[in-house]
């Protein structure tokens, strides 16, 4: 399939530790976050090394919580080539926050961030995809923060809206524009289907989310994938999780990591800031 040449897709990468999942209590409780098993970095190093083998620069969304924690591992991936945004610093959604916590918890987020090398944090990512129509307070104290491209709005029912747009954009804030990044989805059984990430990504073989990639960028639109460090990990730790979290944690790591190689090989990617068209209106 012939592919435009002035097209580059996007990949992302969520830094974040296998037991940051939004919303559960119990063994996986915030408090209980620094008696848990890390995997971050034996994890982060598969994505890195993948990286390096594709020749692909991406773009990291971090959580604070992993900077702070693991300052070294965000001064590898900066000294990669690669570029840093925030992804919170709790990994706390924003609607659950509200807009005093969602700037707090952001700003401390750029403050870890700051302290591992990444000053002037300009991209955002919200956990579970939590900037809705319930939480779009949150672009305006992000564009106040000084971030000027958000990816947190994904278009499907479950997390974010089927009403969000499938192609990257500009909203307006009463404190200015920041330009929105959502990623890739597909028709399918009558639904969006995250394609570009999670289950969706791992369930699909390499060739249908090249159709996909390529069916978008026909369309002028550049797919953005995104990958956890987690996934990739040859040993997950295994933990019990509600059913929709559980097969939206576990369902098809076996093989994930051949398949990215094979889809990140067949098409363009870049990191955000590559991105074609990102100063298009
Ligand atoms: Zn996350």
């Amino acid at each position: 399939m012939a592919m435009p040449v002035d097209t580059r897709n996007v990949f992302t990468v969520d830094l974040e530790e296998w037991f940051h999942v939004c919303g559960v209590g119990g063994e996986l409780a915030p408090a209980n976050w620094d008696r848990l098993p890390s995997r971050v970095e034996q994890t982060t190093a598969i994505v890195l090394d993948l990286l390096d083998a594709v020749q692909v620069r991406a773009t990291f969304f971090v959580v604070g919580w992993v900077s702070d924690r693991y300052p070294r591992l965000i001064e590898q991936v900066l000294a990669a080539g690669h570029e840093v945004g925030s992804h919170g610093h709790q990994h706390a959604r924003a609607y659950d926050l509200g807009p005093g916590l969602f700037r707090e918890d952001l700003r401390a987020s750029m403050r870890a961030l700051a302290a591992a090398g990444a000053a002037r944090v300009t991209m955002f990512r919200a956990p579970e995809w939590s900037i809705t129509e319930r939480s779009l307070w949150a672009l305006q104290s992000l564009v106040e923060e000084g971030v000027t491209v958000d990816a947190s709005m994904a278009p499907t029912r479950i997390v974010g809206a089927v009403t969000n747009p499938r192609h990257p954009h500009r909203r307006q804030t009463p404190a200015g524009t920041i330009t929105e990044v959502p990623p890739l989805v597909v028709d399918r059984f009558g639904q969006a289907m995250p394609i570009g990430w999670g289950w969706g990504l791992r369930m699909s073989s390499p060739r249908r989310v090249l159709r996909a990639i390529d069916a978008a960028n026909r369309a002028g639109v550049p797919a953005v994938l995104t990958v956890h460090p987690w996934e990739l990990d040859p040993d997950p730790p295994r933990v019990r999780l509600p059913a929709r979290l559980q097969f939206a944690h576990y369902f098809r790591l076996g093989g994930f990591r051949d398949r990215l190689n094979r889809i990140l090989r067949a098409a363009p990617f870049g990191c955000v800031g590559e991105m074609a068209g990102l100063s298009v209106p």
